[in-house]
């Protein structure tokens, strides 16, 4: 089954990255698929890095990509944004990267909080008192909330480390407000962009990451094949127990690599 996939879906942080470090046999795997003819995707809940820096982070361990191959819920929050509030103002709770993507598609952003008619929550690793407060008064002047992921937590070089959840919570509990739109994985928004990009249906496509939550239940709502792999933020033990499970579970990314080339033989 493995070798009838036309499209390869990567996940980023836990099945390519820990942290800033490549997981072994990441791009050994990615380039032995360009070589084979496989369309890829890198995709993405990270909504601190835009597209151009996520090249780049790739090109500095030997995976080449175009910008187009590469989909983030930053990205995807601001193509989203553009389309469906094209005159609506947008008051960001995140970090530069983010706001290049904005203005790249060209969403109207808002010069203060007040004024805006979305709060766009994201991953803000510098985050301060007077940032979340700037949040708090958008959305007390009547701003919606989106968010562009609600991951509870991210992998790091040095475990794990809080996610979007946590940004989400400060501003929901302070505000008594909820927020209505999550960009990321497991959403539509995402399937959406990646089979516009692949050109593929779903069920020709494999679903490649680490988070049961995020990418296998991504994949199995939309109808992908997906594949589990443990280097990430989920161990055997954790891949049980959910009302849905992976196609294929693997240690790791380069295990993948010696999957096809088996079926190749
Ligand atoms: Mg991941």
């Amino acid at each position: 089954m493995m070798n009838d996939i036309k499209g390869y879906v990567f996940d980023l942080d836990g099945t390519i990255f820990r942290g800033n470090q490549l997981i072994e046999g990441a791009d050994s795997t990615i380039n032995f698929l360009r070589s084979i003819g496989k369309k890829i995707v890198f995709l993405s809940n990270r909504g601190n890095i835009s597209r151009q820096r996520c090249k780049e982070k790739l090109l500095k361990v030997g995976i080449e990509a175009h910008t187009d191959e590469i989909i983030l819920s930053s990205s995807v929050a601001a193509s989203f944004l553009k389309n469906a509030y094209d005159q609506s103002k947008v008051w960001i709770l995140g970090e530069k990267d983010l706001e290049d993507e904005l203005r790249l598609a060209q969403v109207h952003l808002a010069k203060h909080p007040e004024e805006a008619d979305w709060l766009l929550i994201s991953l803000h690793e510098t985050l301060t008192y007077h940032d979340l407060n700037h949040a708090f008064k958008a959305v007390a002047s009547g701003a919606r909330i989106i968010a562009t992921n609600a991951d509870k937590y991210v992998p790091t070089e040095q475990g794990n480390s809080i996610d979007v959840a946590g940004m989400i919570g400060a501003i929901e509990s302070s505000t008594g407000r909820r927020v209505e739109i999550v960009v990321g994985k497991p959403s539509w928004l995402m399937a959406e962009a990646v089979l516009n990009q692949l050109g593929l249906s779903a069920e020709e496509c494999l679903v490649v990451g680490d988070s049961m939550e995020s990418d296998i239940a991504f994949g199995k709502m939309f109808g992908f094949k997906t594949t589990l792999v443990l280097t990430g933020s989920t161990d055997r033990a954790m891949a049980t127990g959910h009302n849905y499970e992976a196609d294929f579970t693997l240690e790791s990314i380069k295990e993948l690599k010696f999957l096809i080339e088996e079926g190749l033989r």
